[in-house]
C-alpha cells in the first residue's frame, strides 16, 4: 500500500532504530507491522495531542495504551513529579509515597486488602500467578484465547484454534513444560471452564483473566461470565485472578470490579496507577497475600518496586480521578463511538463498534464478537485503510485492528471536531479497501 504522506524525521529516526533495536522499537505493536508504513516518533504530548519528529500534531487515542487518562502533561501530575525527582529519583527503601498509592488502591476497590507494588503490568500477573500457585499447591492455570496478561511465559501460551485445551507454546522461547501447565479456553465459554474442572479436578491453580478483555479488540463479558468463573473457582479451591492492568482505575473509579461487581481473588493493575511512569500492582485477599515474601514463603521482589517518583505520579493522577473525571472520559467516549458508528453506516461498511464502559473498538463485521475467534473473522484489512486515513489526517489509532481506544479527561470539543472532520474519508477509504 503507498502512503500519500511522508515521515521523514520518524522514518531515518526509524532507520538508525532498526540498526539498534530488533524491528527498531522496544514493544512489537509500536512497529506499525500490522498496518504497514512508518512508525511516528513521538517528541511530545500534550492535553489529548501527540507531536511527531516531523512536526506533526495528531490527536492521540492511543494515550500511552491506557495510562494517559488525564491526558498528556496534565500540571498537577507534573508537579508532583518535578517535586518527587527533586528529592531523589530512587532509594531502594520503603518510602511514604508508596503506602500513599497502595492505601490509595485499597480505598477505592474493596476486595483489595492488601498490596505489592511491581514495575509492569507483567511482572503483577506473573506474581499473582506465582503466588497463586504457591498458595493452593496447585500448578494448572487456566486463561482465555485472545486475552493478554503481558509476556509471562505460562500466559503466552494459546492454543491454536481446534487443538484441545492443553496449551502449546505460542512462541519460541516457552519450553512445552511451562506452556503444558497452562489450559486455554475459548472467551465467554462458561461450559468450557466447566469441562476444564472436570477434567483435572483439584489441579488448577488459578483462573486467570482480563476483567474484560481489551487486547482482541474490546470483547466484553457476557452477563454472569464473571460471576460464572468466581463460582467455579471456587467451588473447586481455585483462585479467581481478574487482571485490570487495562481496565483499572479507567473503566470506573474501582475499575471493572466497580462496574460488575465480582469479587476477586486477586487482581493486578497497571497503566493508569503509574500515571505514565513504570508502576503496576498486584493485591487481594489478605490470607492470599500473606504468603508473599517476606511475610510468607512465596518470593517476589523488584530493585525499583514502589519506585518514589512513579508513586508520585500515580497518586497524583489517581487523585485527580473524581466522579466527574469518569463521567467526562465516559462522555466523549460515547460521543466518538457514534460519530465512528455514523461514520461507517454511511459509507456501508459492516462494523460492529464493540464497547466496554469507555473502552472501545471497532470490529470491521456485523457479526456478534463474543471471543477471540469472532473477532478474528473481521475483515481487518479495511483497518489498515482507515487507520492511515486517519494517520495523514491527524488522528493517531492504535496501529491494529485488535486493540482498545483510548480517551481521556483532555479530549475537548476541537480534538473531536478534529476526529469528526477526519472520519468521513477514512470511512470511505475502509470501504473501498480491498483484501
Ligand atoms: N495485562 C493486561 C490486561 C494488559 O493489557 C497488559 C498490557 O497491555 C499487561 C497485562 C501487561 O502490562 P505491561 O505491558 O505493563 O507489562
Amino acid at each position: 500500500m503507498a502512503y500519500s504522506y511522508e515521515a521523514p524525521v520518524s522514518q531515518s529516526l526509524f532507520d538508525r532504530a532498526s540498526v539498534v533495536t530488533p524491528g527498531g522499537v522496544n514493544s512489537p505493536v509500536r512497529a506499525f507491522r500490522a498496518v504497514g508504513g512508518t512508525p511516528r516518533f513521538m517528541v511530545s504530548g500534550t492535553g489529548p495531542y501527540l507531536t511527531d519528529a516531523d512536526g506533526r500534531e495528531y490527536v492521540d487515542l492511543v494515550c500511552s495504551w491506557g495510562p494517559m487518562i488525564l491526558g498528556h502533561s496534565h500540571p498537577e501530575v507534573i508537579a508532583a513529579v518535578q517535586e518527587a525527582v527533586s528529592r531523589g529519583t530512587s532509594f531502594g527503601t520503603p518510602g511514604e509515597g508508596e503506602v500513599a498509592l497502595a492505601e490509595e488502591i485499597m480505598a477505592r476497590i474493596e476486595p483489595v486488602e492488601q498490596v505489592r507494588l511491581v514495575s509492569s503490568g507483567t511482572e503483577a500477573t506473573m506474581s499473582a500467578i506465582r503466588l497463586a500457585r504457591g498458595f493452593t499447591g496447585r500448578a494448572k492455570v487456566v486463561k482465555f484465547a485472545g486475552c493478554y496478561h503481558g509476556h509471562v511465559d505460562a500466559l503466552l501460551a494459546a492454543a491454536g484454534s481446534g487443538l484441545a485445551t492443553f496449551g502449546l507454546p505460542d512462541t519460541p522461547g516457552v519450553t512445552g513444560a511451562t506452556a503444558g501447565d497452562t489450559v486455554v479456553l475459548p472467551y465467554n465459554d462458561l461450559d468450557a471452564v466447566r469441562a476444564a474442572f472436570a477434567a483435572h479436578p483439584g489441579e488448577i491453580a488459578c483462573v486467570i483473566t482480563e476483567a474484560s478483555p481489551g487486547n482482541m479488540g474490546v470483547v466484553p463479558p457476557a452477563d454472569g461470565f464473571n460471576a460464572g468463573l468466581k463460582e467455579l473457582c471456587a467451588a473447586d479451591g481455585a483462585l479467581y485472578i481478574s487482571d485490570e492492568v487495562m481496565t483499572g482505575f479507567r473503566t470506573s473509579k474501582a475499575g471493572w470490579y466497580g462496574i460488575d461487581g465480582v469479587r476477586p481473588d486477586l487482581m493486578t493493575f497497571g497503566k493508569v496507577m503509574g500515571g505514565g511512569f513504570p508502576a503496576a500492582a498486584f493485591g487481594g485477599r489478605a490470607d492470599v497475600m500473606a504468603h508473599l515474601a517476606p511475610a510468607g514463603p512465596v518470593y517476589q521482589a523488584g530493585t525499583l518496586s514502589g519506585n518514589p517518583v512513579a508513586t508520585a505520579a500515580g497518586l497524583a493522577q489517581l487523585r485527580l480521578l473524581d466522579d466527574a473525571a469518569y463521567a467526562k472520559i465516559d462522555a466523549v467516549s460515547a460521543e466518538l463511538r457514534s460519530l465512528v458508528g455514523d461514520a461507517f453506516t454511511k459509507e456501508g461498511v459492516a462494523h460492529t463498534v464493540s464497547s466496554a464502559s469507555n473502552m472501545f473498538s471497532v470490529f470491521f463485521t456485523d457479526q456478534p464478537v463474543r471471543n477471540y475467534d469472532d473477532a478474528k473473522k473481521q475483515e481487518a484489512f479495511r483497518f489498515t485503510a482507515f487507520f492511515h486515513s486517519m494517520l495523514e489526517q491527524g488522528v493517531y489509532l492504535p496501529p491494529s485492528a485488535f486493540e482498545s481506544w483510548f480517551v481521556s479527561t483532555a479530549h475537548d470539543e476541537r480534538a473531536i471536531e478534529r476526529i469528526a472532520a477526519a472520519l468521513p474519508a477514512a470511512a470511505r477509504a475502509a470501504s473501498e479497501a480491498t483484501a
